[in-house]
């Protein structure tokens, strides 16, 4: 059996990961796929219910499982996923960007990877208050972490989407004003990459945002620093249409998990109108990893037949309201299991 552990997470969360599991079930029994689905809490309500977001036996579950599906987590998203990223080593992140069939876009045929460094940066949590001001003012610091194992990990992830793709990539930095941080991760990641064979092109984050916009066709692989990677993501994400289709991978060396890039859209959530497209592609990028590194039979052609269901779906003009359609969330799931 390959086990996963699944966490529903807050707000939307339960409704698009259900959604989700209802087209796994279609393609377990399609394919034959050996997959076992556990529950597992954590987040805002597991934080309510135990006094703990990520307690101890849900993240023994996890340690148990193959892979890890995730819904987006609310007001403890840091306890939770910053926390796991850290302590199961998943020093990349995968997010896709890409143009799909009948959803409106920014410019057309856009198809871009952000590859992430996913574990230092600002997110080591290193924040401190500074003893007051002599006027009183309080005074926050926060410290920003590069090693150079970290940036050779994960410039050796995005050499191996590049070489899958067009074989080249550009790298993103600050290195200007961040002399020495992003000084580094340039150096290291170029060097990693010139010896991999790729092609090098680099580029300071506040252009690469307005390119994203202006010219997004000139990007293939864009390898980020962790918080650079974060806010492009969500940016790229708009570009091709809606923060509601855009997938992720949290990837290491074993163990990996699949979430959505939106967060818990507490707005909408209950309503049955959140678009469960998003979490859909990152199960599809599971099922690919799961054939990949541990052997799963059949992962990539139901990965293939799940994106193609999604792309028909939509064609045939079936989408949710976030995408200028009228159905709920469970109406185009219905939607998608008829086209697979
Ligand atoms: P968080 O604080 O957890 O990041 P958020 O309130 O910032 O959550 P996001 O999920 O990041 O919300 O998304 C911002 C807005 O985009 C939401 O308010 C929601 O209206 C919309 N949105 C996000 N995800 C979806 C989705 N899957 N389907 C439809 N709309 C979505
Ligand atoms: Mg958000």
């Amino acid at each position: 059996m390959v086990k996963v552990a699944v966490i529903e997470g807050d707000g939307i969360g339960p409704e698009v990961v259900k959604a989700t599991l209802q087209v796994l079930e279609e393609l377990k029994k399609r394919y034959s796929l050996p997959l076992e689905f556990t529950f597992v809490e954590a987040g805002d309500r597991a934080k309510e219910k135990y006094g703990d977001p990520l307690p101890k036996e849900s993240y023994q579950k996890i340690l148990e499982s193959d892979a890890i599906l995730k819904g987006p987590v609310g007001e403890t998203a840091a306890d939770v996923i910053v926390r796991l990223r850290r302590e199961l080593d998943l020093y990349s992140n995968i997010r896709p960007a890409k143009t799909l069939p009948g959803v409106p876009a920014l410019k057309e045929d856009i198809d871009i990877v952000i590859v992430r460094e996913n574990i230092e940066d600002l997110y080591i949590g290193a924040e401190y208050i500074l003893p007051p001001t002599s006027v009183g003012q309080r005074v926050a610091i926060g410290t920003r972490l590069t090693s150079e194992r970290e940036t050779r990990r994960i410039a050796k992830v995005a050499a191996e989407y590049a070489k899958m793709r067009k074989n080249k990539v550009t790298i993103i930095h600050k290195a200007n004003v961040m002399r020495v941080t992003c000084g580094l991760f340039r150096e290291v990641a170029r060097e990693v990459l010139e010896k991999e064979g790729v092609e090098v092109d680099e580029m300071y984050v506040d252009a690469a945002a307005m390119e994203l916009v202006r010219n997004p066709h000139r990007f293939d692989v864009m390898l980020t620093p962790n918080v650079f990677g974060d806010i492009l993501s969500d940016l790229a994400a708009q570009v091709v249409g809606s923060l509601g289709l855009a997938p992720s991978a949290n990837v290491g060396d074993e163990r990996a998990l699949f979430e959505p890039v939106h967060g818990a859209a507490f707005d909408i959530a209950g309503k049955g109108i959140a678009n469960p497209i998003a979490t859909m592609l990152a199960s599809a990028m599971m099922l690919e990893w799961l054939e990949m590194k541990k052997g799963m039979e059949n992962g990539r052609k139901a990965a293939e037949d799940l994106r193609k269901a999604i792309e028909k779906a939509l064609t045939d003009g079936k989408k949710t309201k976030d995408l200028g359609g009228e159905l709920g969330t469970f109406e185009f799931t219905e939607e998608v299991i008829k086209r697979l």
